[in-house]
């Protein structure tokens, strides 16, 4: 036995050899025999950001359940509960104590920010003004409405607002409650990063400028990082038992999970490290050509949105980032090269850049002859169909040995193969996508947001599923994704858009990874500054001396 169970292990969770000292003593809570246990609580701060690091199914709505007042801790007693005295006597002289007797006493109010967005429709009917308006307890809401750029959808209906706009409208209806402490379980699913940026500052705001507590679980480490004072990190073994560590400094924090190894707890939470040196910044690809597409330009009629695309190549065998903000016509620009969409010009009619190499042509010359295999942005399948028979349909190497060693083990599908599509969360939908586009056979493969609703962990193993696939097919791809370093690690080389979003967007020509950051973070005026221990890019303070600097030099993300 673990230590954990008197028993055998219900959880198969006996490699845990090295059993960690929070696991000798009694849980916070155990929701009964065999089920789940949570070691550890976070310490809300007022006046602070509290960031939690950690895999989805570890305890962190368990805990924030407790820290609310609406779950009474057992303290592992499930069977004859011993009630908040104990509770706060088994805190007593821990940096809680005080807030356990808050709690107790019924003090605590708590706002919160529910994780999956896209469910906010099926829960309101209505419009943006209505839904905001109930939670305007602060008489904060028209300062956040314009920081959060939520002006234009404030007369839309709920339900037709984009997975972006639902993001800031329910960060705005968390931040406008008063409350003593903030719940906000992630903050950046369809933000692009500009956005992102804006969200963790506004947070910020509010801890600082009203001393409010604020808990965040963010996925997003380069926002994670930017967004917290102090950060607890998560581990154990989702759906058995978790470990919320002690506070930690956001940088040990974050370098320590990326090293897979917790200093102060002596525990290994991952075989290997995640490095960002190595390919920071990748070195191009030499491959040949799979497609040189021409100057495209594609608009959505009169006064609507525009998009002109630079003529360039797509090399193969690599991996091509696409970066670029909301509306900007990242999508469209995808639907150009699978066909779904026709260009209105192309070649020198399209008249993006003067004198082009590339010869012009009618519109039906745009014959990229391309077998494509795309994985959208909102991924909808949802039909009451099990995984399995939907993935065996796919491919027929479902069930081989290298299928499942490089798609279904890193992409984490052995567990639920037999539940239907229907009935299954975010990221684990996000999951079946990823590896339904990668198992299709195609010349390239195109993925929208991948990234979103996968928890860190997931992201690792995802972004690690697809660079392999990539290396070991020799396949060409295509990905989407606002997360920085999901592209870091992913891309050989980037795609810029830009423009002004909803009206009119460019195109850049696919570039090197530090020409192309330079060009998408100089849009954005970020810079990055390079961790000193582990090489990780973390985000420099606007106007800081480092930030200066390197806008002076040209140089974004890979400075020195
Ligand atoms: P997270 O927020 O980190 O995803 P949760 O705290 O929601 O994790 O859940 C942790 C584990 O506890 C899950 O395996 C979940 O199934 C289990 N769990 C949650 N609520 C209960 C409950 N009331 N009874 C038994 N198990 C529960
Ligand atoms: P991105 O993928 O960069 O977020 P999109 O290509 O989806 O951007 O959209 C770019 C702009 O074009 C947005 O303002 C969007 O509302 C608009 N748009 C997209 N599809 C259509 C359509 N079928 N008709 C009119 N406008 C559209």
């Amino acid at each position: 036995t673990c230590g954990i169970c008197v028993e055998k292990c219900p959880f198969d969770a006996i490699e845990i050899i090295n059993l960690p000292q929070e696991l000798q003593d009694d849980p916070a809570h155990r929701y009964g025999e065999n089920a789940f246990s949570l070691y550890g609580l976070p310490v809300p701060q007022e006046g602070q950001v509290t960031g939690i690091l950690g895999p989805n199914g570890i305890g962190k709505t368990t805990a924030v359940r407790i820290l609310a007042g609406e779950l009474e801790p057992n303290l592992g007693n499930y069977g004859d509960p011993p009630g908040w005295e104990a509770v706060l006597d088994a805190y007593r002289g821990t940096e809680l104590q005080d807030y356990i007797a808050d709690v107790r006493d019924g003090d605590v109010t708590v706002a919160r920010k529910p994780q999956y967005v896209d469910q906010i429709p099926n829960q309101f009917d209505g419009n943006t003004r209505q839904l905001l308006e109930r939670t305007d307890e602060r008489g904060e809401l028209d300062y956040l409405v314009d920081r959060l750029s939520i002006r234009p959808v404030m007369d839309q209906a709920i339900d037709d607002l984009s997975g972006g706009e639902l993001q800031r409208v329910a960060l705005a209806a968390a931040l406008a409650r008063e409350a003593d402490f903030y719940f906000l379980d992630e903050i950046t699913p369809y933000l692009d990063i500009g956005q992102r940026v804006t969200a963790a500052r506004l947070v910020r705001e509010l801890a600082e400028e009203e001393g409010k507590s604020m808990l965040v679980v963010e996925h997003d480490l380069a926002i994670l990082d930017l967004l917290c004072d102090t950060l607890h990190v998560a581990y154990g073994e989702p759906g058995a038992y978790g470990v919320i560590t002690d506070p930690k400094s956001v940088r040990n924090g974050i370098n320590e999970y990326l090293k897979g190894y917790l200093e102060n707890e002596n525990m290994r939470i991952r075989p290997d490290r995640i490095e960002f040196e190595e390919h920071a910044p990748r070195t191009e690809s030499r491959g040949d050509t799979l497609v040189s597409y021409p100057d495209l330009r594609k608009s959505y009629g009169e006064g609507e949105f525009a998009l002109d695309v630079e003529g360039g190549e797509i090399r193969e065998n690599e991996v091509l980032g696409i970066v670029g903000p909301n509306g900007i016509g990242k999508s469209t620009f995808a639907k150009l090269l699978t066909g779904d969409l026709e260009p209105d010009a192309v070649g020198p009619d399209a008249g993006v850049t003067a004198g082009d190499a590339t010869e012009g042509g009618a519109i039906d010359d745009l014959d990229l002859d391309l077998d494509i295999s795309y994985k959208p942005q909102y991924v909808t399948i949802d039909q009451p169909m099990r995984v399995d028979v939907f993935l065996s349909s796919i491919t027929d190497q479902f069930g081989s040995s290298y299928w499942n060693t490089e798609i279904a083990k890193p992409l984490q599908l052995e567990r639920i193969m037999e539940q239907n599509l229907d009935d299954l969360s975010g990221g684990e939908r996000q999951r079946v996508a990823i590896a339904a586009c990668l198992s299709d056979t195609a010349d390239l493969y195109l993925l929208d947001e991948p990234s979103a609703h996968l928890d860190v962990e997931q992201r690792v193993q995802a972004t690690r599923a697809i660079r392999r696939y990539a290396e070991q097919q020799d396949a060409t791809v295509l990905v989407i994704d606002h997360d920085i370093y999901t592209i870091d690690l992913l891309a050989d080389r980037l795609m810029v858009f830009d423009g002004e979003p909803a009206a009119h967007g460019r195109a850049g020509r696919p570039q090197s990874m530090r020409g192309g950051m330079n060009d998408f973070l100089s849009n954005l005026e970020i810079t990055f500054r390079r961790d000193e221990r582990t090489q990780r890019p973390r985000i420099n303070k606007p106007d800081s001396q480092l930030d200066r600097e390197q806008k002076r030099e040209g140089e974004y993300y890979y400075a020195p």
